[in-house]
C-alpha cells in the first residue's frame, strides 16, 4: 500500500482514517463531494507532500476515473451513511451508494493500477439476523433500502475482484462512533438535549440494541483486514463484543452533557423499533477478523462513553 484513495475521506470515518495512513507515511488521495464531509476534518493536512484533496462527485463517471488515477489501494467510503432517509428516498441510496460504487469499480477496471478494493459496508446487510452474534455465513436479507445498497456493492465488488484482477474486500461495520461524528443516535441525542435538556425524544421503545465501535478500533480493523485478507475477495465483520440499549445511550448523553431529562418514546413501529427499516438487536461475530490479528480495545459501552464526552467538547455544549 503506497498511494492511496480514500474516498469520503472528508467524513467521519474516512477523515480518521486519513489520518491514520498519512502518521504511517503513505500517500492519500481523498475524494469527496463535501455533501456530508467537512474540509476541517482534513484540512490539518493542507500542504502535506502526501496528501491531495479533490473535491469531486463520484456519481460523475469522469471524476471516478480520475480519482483512481495512479493508486494501487481503494478505500471506498464515500456513502449516503442514513438509513432512515433510506426508508423515504431510496433514489438517494441507489445514487450514492450503488451507482457511485459502480463508477469506481468501473473505473479500476480501466486504469488497472489498482491491486486493493477495501469498501465500507454495514452490519445492514442482514437486517434482522436470526443468529446472534450474527456471523459472515449468516443470510444476506436487508430490511432497508440502506442495507440493500451495501449488499449489492458488496456482490459487485465480489464480481469486480474475480474478473478485474484486483483484491476485494467488504468489511461489515457494526456502528462506529467517536470524535466527528455527525450522524446516528448519540449525535442525535446530543442535538435534542442541547435545545431542550427537560425532556429527550426517543424513537422506538429504547429497548432496541446495537454493538458500537469506537473509529479509532474500527480504523485499526479497516487496516487490518486490508493487509491480511488471505483470499481474492471476502468480508469481515467490524464490530464489537457487547452491545448497549437506546435507554442506555440516552443516560450516557445525558450525564455527558449534566441534565436529567425525562424520556419520552416514540414507537411508531409495533415491536419498539425505531423506525420501519431500523434494525432492533444487532451484534455481530468477529471471530473471523480477529483471527487476523485485530481485536477491539475499547468496549461499545466505553466507546459511547468516550464518543458522548468529545461531542460534548467539540460542539462547544459544556
Ligand atoms: P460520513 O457521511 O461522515 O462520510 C461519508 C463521506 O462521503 C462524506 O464525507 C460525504 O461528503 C462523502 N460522499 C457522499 N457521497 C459522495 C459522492 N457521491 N461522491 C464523493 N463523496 C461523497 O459517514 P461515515 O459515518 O464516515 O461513513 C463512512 C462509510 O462507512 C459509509 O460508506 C457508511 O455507509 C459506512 N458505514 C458507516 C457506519 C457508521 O456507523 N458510521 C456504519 C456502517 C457503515
Amino acid at each position: 500500500m503506497n498511494r492511496v484513495l480514500v474516498t469520503g475521506g472528508a467524513g467521519f470515518i474516512g477523515s480518521h482514517l486519513v489520518d491514520y495512513l498519512l502518521s504511517k507515511g503513505v500517500y492519500v488521495r481523498v475524494v469527496d463531494n463535501l455533501s456530508s464531509g467537512r474540509l476541517e476534518h482534513v484540512s490539518h493536512h493542507f500542504g502535506s507532500k502526501l496528501f491531495e484533496f479533490v473535491e469531486g462527485d463520484l456519481k460523475n463517471p469522469e471524476t471516478a476515473l480520475k480519482a483512481v488515477e495512479d493508486v494501487d489501494t481503494v478505500f471506498h467510503l464515500a456513502a449516503n451513511p442514513e438509513v432512515r432517509l433510506s426508508v423515504t428516498e431510496p433514489i438517494v441510496h441507489f445514487n450514492e451508494n450503488l451507482l457511485a460504487t459502480f463508477n469506481l469499480l468501473e473505473a479500476c477496471r480501466r486504469k488497472g493500477s489498482v491491486k486493493l478494493f477495501v469498501f465500507a459496508s454495514s452490519s445492514t446487510v442482514y437486517g434482522d439476523a436470526s443468529v446472534l452474534p450474527t456471523p459472515e455465513t449468516h443470510e444476506v436479507k436487508p430490511i432497508s433500502v440502506y442495507g440493500a445498497s451495501k449488499a449489492g456493492c458488496e456482490a459487485l465488488l465480489s464480481s469486480y475482484s474475480h474478473l478485474y484482477g484486483f483484491k476485494g474486500v467488504s468489511l461489515r461495520y457494526a456502528n462506529i462512533v467517536g470524535p466527528r461524528l455527525r450522524h446516528g443516535v448519540i449525535y442525535d441525542f446530543i442535538m435534542k438535549l442541547s435545545r431542550n435538556s427537560r425532556e429527550l425524544e426517543i424513537l422506538g421503545d429504547g429497548s432496541q440494541r446495537k454493538s458500537y465501535l469506537h473509529v479509532r478500533d474500527a480504523v485499526e480493523a479497516t487496516v487490518t483486514a486490508a493487509e491480511n485478507s488471505p483470499s481474492t475477495y471476502d468480508c469481515f465483520n467490524v464490530g464489537n463484543e457487547d452491545w448497549v440499549t437506546v435507554t442506555e445511550i440516552a443516560d450516557i448523553v445525558s450525564k455527558a452533557m449534566g441534565v436529567k431529562p425525562s424520556y419520552r418514546f416514540v414507537a411508531t413501529v409495533k415491536d419498539g423499533r425505531g423506525w420501519p427499516g431500523d434494525v432492533k438487536l444487532m451484534l455481530l461475530s468477529i471471530e473471523k477478523i480477529k483471527k487476523l490479528g485485530w481485536a477491539p480495545r475499547l468496549s461499545s459501552r466505553e466507546a459511547v462513553e468516550e464518543t458522548a464526552r468529545a461531542l460534548v467538547a467539540e460542539l462547544g455544549l459544556k
